[in-house]
């Protein structure tokens, strides 16, 4: 089969490799799309994966090709979403069902192979059934969907009538964004510094979008809010300005929320902090999402359920659809910043499917 394999730091190479065999518990699927997470440039081009080589490629659904022994609850033709996280079922957490917080997890794309590929191997207990009516595009975008919730769901989720800020509008702020509308919030504001981004916010009906490079977001929020503050601060895009702005938006009692994976270090104020423990506001982490295979509830079941009710429409966030055979090129693109890019899925070599 054809796939993107990492060989070193930055040494991503187009490649035939064996197709890889379904062990016991496992199938093999065969990738129609796989999605480029924000994480995969600095993975490919920076940070480096746990191994190599290694194919990379989280975010991704497509169709059984076989299943290896034991296997009874999927069959050949079954359109499935595949959660990435292999988590090892022995470990406290575990235990709870907790995967993400898992202490001896394998990861699809960066501790074993991922799905930048024509095929992947994965576990069967980590395959969930693509309800009819979404689409493989759609459904290649349940991870950062899932990511985005579970943010929200770490605040508590969104009260009708409460006023959000969203500080980055990449994938996933404008996927947080998306579902903090799906649970009622009055307004939601987004910020960003690039004005394709914002474009793309208002197009998918955000009305409130802001140039932080010219509009102080403080400044907006406070103004917005009759100087109140926002009820929900979301931290989408992981530099230290957002971080600062986030906390600084934040409304008494308010929720801020760290989801973007950080590239620097943060120097907070005392002003700042002074002004997040008088107004009590709650800093919430927020990790992966949560799976579950016992529970209709959790971050995935729900994602794919509010694709199929039409809740979440994330067919618009899309931007770019590349065959495999084009894929380093474009990978290269969206490191050096060349042109807008927002959703780019990968797709196996003339082969597009719905
Ligand atoms: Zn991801
Ligand atoms: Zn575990």
């Amino acid at each position: 089969m054809k796939a993107l394999v990492l060989h070193a730091v930055g040494n991503l190479r187009y490649e035939e490799v064996p197709l890889p065999e379904p062990g016991a518990g496992e199938v093999l699927v065969r990738v129609a799309y796989c999605g480029v997470c924000g994480s995969d440039i600095p993975r490919i081009f920076s940070k480096g994966t746990y191994r190599y080589p290694l194919i990379p490629g989280h975010e991704f659904a497509g169709v059984v090709e076989r299943c290896g022994e034991g296997v009874s609850a999927f069959a050949p033709g079954d359109r499935v979403a595949v959660f990435p996280l292999v988590w090892c079922g022995r470990c406290a957490a575990c235990e709870k069902g907790r995967y993400v917080q898992c202490e001896q997890y394998d990861y699809l794309g960066s501790r074993r192979d991922g799905a930048f590929a024509d095929y992947v191997v994965a576990p069967a207990r980590n395959l969930l059934r693509v309800p009819e009516g979404v689409s493989l595009q759609d459904a290649a975008m349940t991870e950062p969907a899932s990511v985005a919730l579970h943010a929200l769901r770490r605040a508590g989720g969104c009260a009708p009538g409460e006023i959000v800020a969203v500080f980055g509008a990449g994938p996933i702020g404008l996927m947080t964004a998306m579902w903090a509308r799906a649970m009622g919030a009055s307004d939601v504001l987004l910020f960003d510094i690039v004005q394709e981004k914002l474009a793309l916010a208002k197009s998918l009906g955000f009305e409130r979008v802001h140039l932080s490079v010219q509009e102080d977001p403080q400044q907006v929020v406070a103004q917005m809010t009759n100087q109140q503050g926002a009820h929900l601060c979301i931290e989408a895009a992981g530099v230290p300005p957002t971080l600062l702005q986030a906390c600084a938006c934040a409304r008494r009692g308010g929720r801020v929320v760290i989801l973007g994976n950080p590239s620097a270090d943060v120097t907070l104020p005392a002003s700042l902090i002074s002004q997040l423990m008088r107004r009590e506001a709650t800093l919430h982490g927020t990790w992966n999402s949560e799976y579950s295979v016992y529970s209709p509830d959790d971050d995935w079941h729900t994602a794919l359920q509010a694709m199929a009710s039409g809740k979440l429409r994330l067919q618009p966030l899309i931007t770019h659809r590349v065959p495999l055979r084009r894929a380093v090129e474009t990978l290269h693109a969206m490191r050096e910043g060349k042109g807008f890019f927002c959703k780019v899925l990968i797709h196996p070599d003339g082969r597009e499917e719905d």
